[in-house]
């Protein structure tokens, strides 16, 4: 365990780190647990919070700054950053330099990033990982609001008659919100839940109705309701009437092409009786929340989706009212925090625009700045396709991996390998972005760090140090202010403590109310030290309604809400050549790019290797097997992945997941397959709807390899952390590796174990050092390998015992002991097998598999599929 900060033997209470849902949890040592008094997540945790501790070791971690390959000292890493922005701005001006930051930063380091590029550096050029998952529903909120602004709180699910999910795998993404929603569900059973999901997902688990809706028709499905609600007097006219405008044009726009009710479902992909439910539910349903995420974000009109949700809530009068209300969950733990103080290239701080000269002025007095930026920067895309130009020349990117997260991410990693320079700041050392910087910067990570994040449901709470900075890494924060002090802005960035920057900030949201935002910390700018220390979790506006809008005054300069046109975007037309649309998302144990839960061997026991999902029949049509291998290419790209079957997905669908890197894999990175299409109105890509083909791949070997080597440079690899120091490999390949090439795999040894059949195509090794440790493990076959995995890792780095080697070579100890298929529960490491006999003893329901096996009563993530285990 490291070395933690003394706390006079309190527990930390700190927040997770992973999603935008917030939760709180208390730390004590070697133990954390779910904070009960949080009111995102009241004690709960998720299986990827619970396992926040595993993720924490030094192993792994960027300990001093770097300048190519060498190690250098702060001062001599900040001098040079410094250097090159200062002479490429001389040169070039402020636009030829930019930031690329993260809602993984505290909203601390975010306003301080945001102060220096905008208000003193004088350019707009910093934009955010955020752009890639919720800048659609940014625009959308500032369209009919007036202000990027969630009116509800997680408590209006519970509230709620009717749960509308659309374009989210909430029991996936955001599983205590899910969960609580789950507990309302079994204690008000006549409560609706709709889910609206090209996918039948683990979310649909609780749906009482799930419409798998065609790709990118979403627009369509809420136009649709707007004209079903007027048809049917279901509008709220007085409240329309009294604070917004726009429906007229907005109702003819949703009635413009709309035939019947039956050639809408036909348009859908639904059954008509199915879209009907769902809009009688709809309009029958006063508390009714309308959740969407990725799915309705990450579209080529992204924007106009969320607007057409909003739409209908307003036609309704249900904004900011208890249960009711249109509800954009974020994924990351600070998006919110980052949006507040202007993280993204096209907005200023504190909810204020670039191109309002009143606001201008106002921001430019506060910061006593003297060249804020006057226009919008570039949005992700194009800040990287600048890069790749060679207009954008110094680029910073703070804990965000690009090369991996943006689409079309091959030309992003051969861009920044071009680019003059390149500057990572990251927690960890092996990055595929690290891997194209020219200088590198070693920050905290979660459990370090000190600041605030606000969550989906605009709580501000605090994240906590509680362990010691290893090495030499540092506050990203002090590391943006060392670098602007050097570039001659010491006075407006001399900060001490994350406490200073926060009082600032709540001090510049005075500007957000006198311009009639929602946005108000004010309370707070005179917070003490002590009080910023003791900060419990509250939700701004600060002393106000727990919604905002429930007086029905909007932050538009009229005070009314506006009801937005959308158009449906055309009908998707698929080519010969890429006649599939593969969509892509998150898996229930992982996180983003593996930089963290890649860490935790215990979360690849769900899934531990690449994969794409396709419903049988459309495999059946390409040829494919269940666990064989597949490529799958796009204009962009080409990936090579395992196959999975899932009879959830549609007909000319597929999915992959997002989390695979180069780190792990060989070739996966599903947004190499990605183009770079975005919404115009958000910049945000189009990731969930990628035009693709698959073919299924043959090899011709397969392995499996242990120990603390690097990937073989063979056609498949995937590999999953056995513990800090070791990895175990999944490999497989066309040519035969000849005896020279796969020694050259394994580590120096002092002694071998072999067993070859050289006709047969079988090889085994085992390697043991001088003390007869087993320090690695290969076998090789023409087909693929099987032992037992669990034994085989705990055997590394332990001396071989007597009347063990013939079992060694086998990968299997010969106990008897029979494969109990994969890991269903996380938590507790339930698998399959465990399961399978816990029916056959009679358990019947998903408490009776938890009295039985544990299974499914810690976390709850795993329930959704401990329920279709009992049905299947
Ligand atoms: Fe963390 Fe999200 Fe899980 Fe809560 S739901 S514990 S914030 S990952």
């Amino acid at each position: 365990m490291r070395q933690t900060i003394p706390h006079a033997g309190e527990p930390v209470r700190s927040t997770c780190p992973y999603c935008g849902v917030g939760c709180g949890l208390i730390s004590d040592g070697d133990n954390l647990r779910g904070d009960p008094d949080h009111p995102a997540n009241r004690g709960r945790l998720c299986v990827k919070g619970s396992s926040l501790l595993e993720t924490l070791g030094e192993h792994g971690r960027l300990l001093s700054p770097r300048i190519g390959d060498r190690t250098v000292s702060w001062e001599r890493a900040l001098d040079e950053v410094a250097e090159r922005f200062r002479r490429v701005i001389d040169e070039h001006g402020p636009d030829a330099v930019a930031l690329y930051v993260s809602g993984q930063l505290l909203t601390e380091d975010y306003y301080v990033a945001n102060k220096l590029m905008k208000g003193f550096i004088g350019s707009a050029n910093i934009d955010t990982n955020s752009r890639l998952c919720m800048s659609s529903a940014v625009v959308a909120h500032k369209r009919a609001f007036g202000e990027d602004v969630v009116p509800g709180c997680y408590q209006d699910l519970e509230l709620a008659d009717l749960v509308v999910l659309t374009g989210s795998n909430t029991a996936w993404a955001h599983p205590i919100v899910y969960q609580r929603l789950a507990a309302e569900k079994k204690r008000r059973p006549a409560m609706k839940i709709v889910v609206i999901d090209p996918r039948r997902t683990a979310t649909c688990d609780l749906a009482d109705l799930h419409l798998p809706i065609r790709p990118g028709q979403d627009v369509a499905l809420f136009n649709g309701l707007l004209a079903w609600l007027d048809q049917h007097q279901a509008v709220d006219r007085a409240y329309l009437e009294a604070h917004t405008r726009g429906f007229d044009a907005t109702l003819a726009q949703a009635r413009d092409g709309l035939g019947s009710w039956s050639g809408l479902a036909a348009q859908l992909g639904l059954a008509q009786a199915d879209l009907e439910c769902f809009y009688q539910w709809f309009a029958a349903t006063g508390r009714t929340v309308t959740l969407f995420s990725q799915g309705i974000n990450q579209a080529r009109n992204g924007t106009d989706q969320g607007n057409a949700i909003i739409n209908a809530h307003l036609a309704t009068g249900r904004v900011g009212r208890p249960g009711a209300g249109p509800f954009s969950i974020t994924g990351q733990p600070n998006a919110m925090g980052g949006r507040e103080v202007g993280g993204l290239a096209n907005q200023l701080a504190v909810h204020l625009e670039l191109d309002n000269p009143a606001h201008h002025q106002a921001v430019a007095d506060f910061w006593g700045a003297p060249a804020l930026a006057r226009r919008p920067g570039l949005m992700a895309v194009d800040l990287f396709r600048a890069i790749e130009a060679g207009t954008v020349k110094a680029v910073w990117i703070i804990a965000t991996n690009p090369v991996d997260s943006l689409p079309e991410a091959d030309r992003v990693r051969a861009a920044l390998r071009a680019c003059d320079t390149v500057v990572v700041s990251d927690c960890v050392s092996d990055t595929d972005t690290l891997e194209c910087a020219d200088i590198a910067l070693p920050a905290l990570a979660w459990g370090e760090k000190d600041g605030t994040v606000t969550n989906s449901e605009r709580v501000i709470s605090r994240q906590r140090s509680f362990l010691a900075a290893p090495g030499e890494a540092r506050p990203d924060w002090w590391a943006l202010c060392q670098v602007a002090k050097r570039l001659g802005f010491a006075d407006a960035f001399d900060y001490r403590h994350p406490a200073q920057i926060f009082r600032e900030y709540a001090a510049m949201t005075g500007l957000a109310r006198r311009f009639g935002k929602c946005l108000d910390l004010t309370a707070a700018a005179a917070l003490t030290d002590s009080g910023y220390q003791q900060w419990t979790p509250r939700r701004w506006p600060f002393g106000e309604s727990e919604r905002c809008f429930s007086d029905a005054r909007f932050s538009t300069a009229d005070g009314r809400a506006r009801l937005i046109p959308c158009a449906p975007p055309p009908a998707e037309c698929r080519s010969a050549e890429l006649p599939l649309t593969l969509n892509s998302g998150r898996l229930r144990d992982q996180w983003h790019t593996m930089t963290r839960t890649g860490r935790a061997p215990m979360l690849f026991s769900h899934r531990d290797e690449p994969f794409v999902e396709i419903a049988p029949r459309t495999a059946a049509r390409f040829g494919l097997e269940q666990g064989g291998y597949a490529r799958v290419r796009s204009a962009a790209g080409e990936a090579l992945v395992k196959v999975r079957f899932d009879d959830g997905l549609a007909e000319q669908a597929l999915f992959m997941p997002l989390h695979w890197t180069d780190r792990f894999t060989g070739r996966a990175r599903v947004d190499a397959l990605v183009p770079a299409l975005t919404d115009p109105h958000s910049g945000q890509p189009a990731f969930k709807h990628t035009p693709a083909m698959i073919q299924p791949w043959q090899p011709r070997w397969h392995g499996l390899l242990l120990g603390a080597m690097a990937a073989p440079a063979v056609d498949y690899w995937a590999r999953v952390p056995v513990d800090a120091h070791h990895w175990r490999y999944q490999l497989a390949g066309q040519a035969m590796p000849d005896e020279t090439t796969f020694m050259a795999w394994l580590p120096e040894a002092e002694h071998w174990l072999s067993l070859d059949d050289s006709a047969a195509g079988h090889h085994r090794r085992v390697a043991l050092d001088r003390h007869n440790r087993i320090i690695a493990w290969l076998a090789l076959a023409p087909e693929p390998v099987h032992a037992n995995l669990e034994w085989l890792a705990g055997c590394l780095a332990q001396p071989v015992a007597d009347g063990q080697r013939a079992g060694l070579l086998l990968g299997d100890p010969g106990d008897g002991g029979v494969d109990l298929g994969v890991v269903v529960c996380t938590c507790f490491q339930v698998r399959e097998g465990q399961l399978r006999a816990a029916v056959e003893q009679g358990a019947r329901t998903v408490s009776e598999l938890g009295l039985s096996c544990r299974a499914g009563t810690n976390c709850g993530s795993c329930i959704p599929e401990l329920k279709r285990f009992v049905a299947d």
